[in-house]
């Protein structure tokens, strides 16, 4: 069982020692990036393409998994100004039929040190954005990464902002999400976003409304995650605070496919139309709402590398590993990988004598990405099968499969593979178990072979091989996006092949 973290103090570094990093991306990925190396003693620059940082897309949930690192960065009594505390997940059924329970308190005690809370978006992110400031980050607006570079020397990389600013730093993190092009900038083969053939309506209702409304108020009053699962569809509803009441539902993708934008108006009228036969509550909830957007689900994972071989420059968070928002664990993987980063490169060399830009301090840094890599991709990557894999099961049609399904639920103990995946033997206790530092410390001494494998190791050849390959690679991609720009759906076997498993499901573990 991991033990709860302490809050962790900030490490002083000598100035010979201690990254000057540029973030690009201001999300929950690259905010929780720059407090971690923060923490590491390096001093960190984030550059958010935005004119202002705002959280788009309503409510947020944060498990196990990403409070325990939360807590680790000082980020707990922050954060309680603004959680919400639910008490179970509730699975029902899409005719209203309750399936299934799980109590949140009780699960995260498996857990020390942990806690599930929900988020209006922004009472995430701004507490991130204080703690940044708070231990020295710069944070600069409006400032788009058009442009990075890894520099000859490979010891660090240069920058070129939106608006003309050029940049140097000795580490760069890209973090600019699930559409974000510096993947394309760095690596020799980046996957691009794949349509996963889902999308989800985001609504946000106001729980003054929901209160007028007796068979409503409950959801207010006693605050719960709900869910409904039907064929091909599935909803998720939490109270997101004083004033907010979320509601997500997921449905089968009818943006046309001619269509470039992934974010789209929609219609109440056909959103309705899809709910009409489910959980008469529902059909209230969604009759209170006034507009929606559609937001087209895709997926993204680049299983080799995430980082440039020169050791210069890592990305982290939905640009390089995103996935259908099922197992709700998305932005909870992008701090995970904030915290292993910071956890490697705080073991960086530390000493007067020696500079960042020495032969042993660069081989140092790449030594660090590649533990940093060799802890995340394939956790990532098996976490991205299992939402997969969840949607399947969320989504199956009446029949003996769901009736199985629904049986597995509800019996005692649960089965290995269960819906219930915060439960699930084979999924929760790796999943929510996790200790970022253990992981690091266990992975730290990766021998050298490794190392090469995973591309983070050196040679002049290799160097050349990585810029050529590069730069056609860039040209194919640049002909494939004028050609075909957004990607077609990606049916599941095509994403296993992607992400390396032939069949449903994956046996290993997270
Ligand atoms: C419907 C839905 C529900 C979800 N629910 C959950 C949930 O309950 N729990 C959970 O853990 N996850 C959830 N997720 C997933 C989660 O939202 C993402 O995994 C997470 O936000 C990714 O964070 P990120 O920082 O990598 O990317 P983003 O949050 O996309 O941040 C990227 C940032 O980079 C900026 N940017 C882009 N390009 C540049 C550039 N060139 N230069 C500088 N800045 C740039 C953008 O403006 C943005 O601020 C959900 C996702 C969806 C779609």
């Amino acid at each position: 069982m991991a033990l709860p973290l302490p809050v962790k103090q900030q490490e002083t570094r000598e100035a010979s020692c201690a990254l000057d990093i540029i973030v690009a991306g201001a999300g929950i990925g690259g905010l929780g990036a720059a407090v971690s190396c923060l923490l590491a003693g390096h001093n960190v620059h984030v550059l958010e393409a935005a004119p202002e940082i705002r959280e788009v897309g309503a409510g947020i949930q944060i498990l196990p998994n990403g409070s325990r690192i939360l807590k680790h960065w000082g980020m707990e009594e922050r954060l309680s100004k603004h959680w919400q505390v639910s008490e179970s997940f509730e699975i029902n059924g899409y005719k209203g039929n309750k399936i299934s329970s799980l109590s949140l308190a009780e699960s995260a005690s498996q857990y020390p040190g942990t806690w599930y809370r929900t988020f209006y978006r922004p009472h995430l992110q701004m507490p991130l954005l204080e703690r940044v400031r708070e231990l020295g980050g710069k944070v600069s607006t409006n400032a788009k990464v058009m442009n990075v570079s890894v520099n000859p020397d490979n010891a660090g990389a240069t920058v070129i902002t939106g608006t003309g600013e050029v940049l140097t730093c000795e580490l760069f993190i890209g973090a600019d999400g699930i559409f974000g092009d510096i993947p394309d900038m760095l690596l020799d083969s980046p996957t691009p976003a794949s349509k996963t053939g889902d999308l989800a309506y985001r609504v946000l209702l106001s729980t003054a409304d929901l209160l007028k409304d007796p068979e409503l108020a409950p959801f207010v009053t006693k605050p719960q995650v709900n869910f409904w699962l039907g064929p091909e569809k599935h909803v998720v509803t939490y109270n997101i605070g004083k004033d907010h009441f979320n509601v997500v539902l997921l449905v089968p993708d009818d943006i046309p496919e001619s269509s470039s934008a992934n974010t789209v108006k929609g219609n109440v009228e056909e959103m309705c139309a899809l709910f009409k036969d489910w959980d008469p509550r529902l059909g209230k909830l969604l009759a209170l709402c006034k507009e929606v957007q559609k937001w087209r689900l895709c997926t993204r994972l680049n299983t080799r590398t995430w980082s440039h071989p020169s050791g210069a420059a890592v990305m982290i968070g939905d640009c390089v590993h995103a996935t259908l928002p099922y197992m709700a664990v998305g932005a909870g993987l992008a701090i995970e990988d904030g915290a292993v980063l910071g956890e490697c490169l705080a073991r960086l060399p530390n000493n007067p004598r020696i500079s960042k830009s020495s032969n042993s301090f660069l081989k140092a840094k790449r030594h660090a990405l590649a533990v940093f890599e060799k802890c995340r991709i394939e956790r990532v990557r098996i976490a991205i099968m299992r939402s997969h894999r969840q949607r399947y099961l969320n989504h199956l049609p009446d029949g003996p499969e769901q009736e199985q399904r629904d049986r597995d639920m509800q019996s005692t103990p649960t089965p290995e593979g269960e819906a219930l995946v915060w439960r699930d033997p084979g999924t929760a206790p790796t999943l929510f178990g996790w200790n970022h530092i253990l992981e690091v410390e266990s992975n730290w001494d990766l021998s050298p072979t490794t190392a090469e494998t995973s591309g983070l190791v050196l040679s002049g050849a290799r160097l050349f091989w990585v810029y050529f390959v590069g730069a056609i690679g860039q040209y194919l991609r640049f002909l494939a996006s004028v050609v075909n720009r957004g990607g077609r759906p990606l049916p599941l076997a095509a994403l296993e092949r992607q992400v390396g498993v032939e069949g449903r499901k994956d046996k290993k573990r997270l």
